[in-house]
Formats: C-alpha cells, structure tokens, sequence
C-alpha cells in the first residue's frame, strides 16, 4: 500500500493515491481528493467523475495519458470536518507534484483545487473560471470539478471550454507542447 510519508500535520494519514500519468506533462490537473473508487484500483479520477473528465478532455482535444493528473489532498478526506487542515498540509505535496517539472499550465478541478494551488480564498468558481490567472508557477486555468458538472449538467460546457483554454496556452507555450 502507498502511503506518502512526511505528511506532518495531516488528520488523515490513510492510504495516499499518488499522481498519474505522464510527469514530464506540460499540463497538470490538480482534482480534489480520491474517492471510493480510487483507493481501491490506486489511481486517480477512476470513478464516475473521472468519466466525466476524460470525455471532457477529449471534447477539448486533449488525451489524459499526454497528463499529469494530481489531488490537493492526496488520502480519503475522513472524517471530513478535519478536510481544511488536510488541504493545509498536503499543500507541499502538491507544490512537489507541479514543480517536478517545468509546466505550461496548471489547471485546478474545483474550488478546493484553486485554493489549494493559489491560496486564494473566498472565491466564487463562477467568478474566476473561464480565463487564466498567474502564479508562481505560470498560468492558472481555474476550471469547474467533473462531480459538480455531473450535478449540474448545463455547466458541462464551461469544463470543456476551460480544458481547450489550457491546451491553446500550452501549445503556445515554449515548451514540445503540439497537439
Ligand atoms: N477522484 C479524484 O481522484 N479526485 C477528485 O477530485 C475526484 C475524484
């Protein structure tokens, strides 16, 4: 079983899920957290909400394998009112995830996922989605969680519009990036 040592502060200390796909990836996904589905089979976005995102990257012309794919927290956030102090300290880890290599584009699945990347706080997805915002890491494409445009299926569109945006900026980036 994987567990990610040097995990201080952290309530949860379960069985991490670590990231998948290629590490080398200009575009990096950044989820939320492994559900259910992905302790069991040990990779992340497995379950229904990562159906949801791959048919969404391949509508906007992306292939999850070309990826790296992440989670701000990378345990099963339970009992879930200790998940703020879990973001906190699995913040480094993420940080690690996206540093590894040199990015074109980070993309943050869901409100957790930009604050967690940006520290940025009372947001409202609504209001930063749909265009990039710069960190310390080079563009941010703040986009919409696959769950919560399973609920809300008019959303899908934003998700999908958002994954193209980074692919665009990560072709026009300086890095091998061509698809
Ligand atoms: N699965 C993950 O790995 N992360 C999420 O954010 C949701 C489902």
């Amino acid at each position: 079983m994987p567990f990610i040592d040097r995990c201080h502060g952290c309530p949860y200390q379960g069985k991490a899920i670590g990231p998948h796909g290629n590490p080398g990836s200009p575009i990096i996904l950044v989820g939320e957290a492994p559900g259910s589905t992905e302790i069991v089979e040990g990779e992340p976005f497995v379950g229904r909400a990562g159906d949801i995102l791959r048919k969404a990257l391949a509508e906007a012309g992306l292939v999850e394998a070309d990826l790296f794919i992440t989670n701000s927290v990378a345990c099963q956030p339970r009992p879930v009112h200790l998940w703020v102090r879990a973001i906190d300290a699995c913040r480094g880890r993420v940080v690690r995830d996206i540093e590894a290599f040199p990015r074109a584009v980070v993309v943050t699945l869901g409100a957790t996922a930009f604050r967690a990347v940006t520290g940025q706080r009372g947001f409202r997805m609504s209001d930063v989605r749909g265009r990039s915002v710069e960190s310390n890491w080079g563009p941010v494409v703040p986009t919409l969680h696959p769950a919560r445009v399973r609920r809300v299926r008019r959303e899908r569109r934003y998700l999908v519009e958002d994954l193209a945006l980074a692919r665009r900026i990560a072709s026009s980036s300086d890095g091998a990036w061509t698809r």
